[in-house]
């Protein structure tokens, strides 16, 4: 079946063609900035000027017509109103006008299916590190459960908040990384509360250390090490818990290597497999959407009503019923 997927919850709007498992057609385009953060009305505006285009794009790189189309899927939640707003009305103007049916789904489910499927694991723990989550999952009684997650503010916020603060602009992940590289030990705060993670005071007290003049590379370093520190020790215990032997990372923040590589030794020290899922899977993109969107379609046949069509910024994963796992 040929499903369009389109994906808008936070800086990435994209789109995408599957047919089934094969990915057909893709374009997307991810807003960023030199300096300061994501503010939600310009990426509405990015989403607004790009959405066209991208259509557009895909459509001649395909040579399909949008009637061609037996499905479309969007992401519902969870993300930013401002974003999910344009994805969702764009989907229910192409549902409409080209009488496709249309799904809405849950953006951390695909992001949770689409690297089942890529890594062809079949009962994992999921490490979901994105920018507005963090997430320890597993599939239990019928459908994904939260087994641990940050408390105050995810990973990815917390690497661009202090980005922010040192000047890297958005997004600040990757710089981090590369700094991270040339930087040193120092101690930061180590906050595990049972199977809960805190990273509010560790960028606090990374900030405090910012403005004493402790060099850049060594607060990266110490960041890195402490904050994917406290994830490993968290997936460990879940692991072991649900008895699972499989581990996947994904989410944006799942493209960075040093974190791969604790999540790799933890598992082979308690004979289990890690998987990476490859960085064109791992951030948001919409071939997760559409990949979701058939998974559920096959599954339950639910659709939208299209004249009642929402969003909902604030569904939590665990809310989803997993008839398809
Ligand atoms: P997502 O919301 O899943 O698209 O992930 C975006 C987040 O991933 C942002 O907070 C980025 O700073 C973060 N990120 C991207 N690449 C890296 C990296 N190499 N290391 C750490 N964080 C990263
Ligand atoms: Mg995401």
């Amino acid at each position: 079946m040929k499903c369009l997927g389109i994906e808008s919850t936070a800086h990435t709007f994209g789109i995408s063609i599957i047919e089934d498992k094969k990915e057909i057609a893709t374009a997307s385009h991810t807003f960023t900035t030199e300096e300061g953060g994501m503010i939600p009305m310009e990426v509405q505006k990015h989403h607004l000027e790009f959405k066209d285009k991208l259509l557009k794009q895909i459509l001649d790189e395909s040579k399909l017509e949008l009637k061609d189309l037996d499905l479309i899927s969007f992401s519902k939640g969870p993300g930013l109103p401002p974003s999910l707003v344009v994805g969702k009305d764009f989907a229910v103007k192409l549902a409409k006008e080209n009488n496709v049916p249309l799904i809405g789904v849950n953006h951390i489910c695909a992001h949770l299916e689409i690297g089942r499927m890529i890594t062809k694991t079949k009962d994992p723990v999921f490490v979901f590190v994105s920018g507005a989550n963090t997430q320890i999952i597993a599939h239990e009684g019928g459908r994904y459960r939260v087994f641990g997650e940050a408390l105050s503010i995810a990973l990815g916020n917390a690497l661009d908040k202090f980005g922010r603060i040192i000047g890297l602009g958005f997004p600040a992940g990757p710089k981090i990384e590369q700094l991270a590289k040339k930087g040193q030990l120092l101690d930061l705060p180590y906050v595990v509360k049972g199977m809960d993670v805190d990273f509010s005071g560790i960028i606090t007290k990374a900030e405090q250390l910012f403005k004493k003049g402790v060099k850049k590379e060594d607060l990266c370093f110490s960041l890195q090490e402490t904050c994917f520190a406290m994830l490993t020790e968290v997936t460990e215990r879940a692991l072991a818990h649900c008895d699972k032997n499989e581990c996947i990372l994904i989410g944006g923040v799942a493209a960075n290597q040093r974190f791969c590589e604790m999540l790799n030794d933890m598992c082979e020290d308690r004979n289990a497999k890690f998987y990476p899922v490859p960085l064109k899977y791992c951030g948001d993109n919409p071939i997760m959407i559409a990949w979701q969107g058939i998974l559920e379609y096959k599954s339950t046949k639910r659709l939208e009503d299209l004249e009642k069509v929402d969003i909902n910024p604030v569904w939590r994963i665990d809310e989803v019923e997993a008839t398809w796992y």
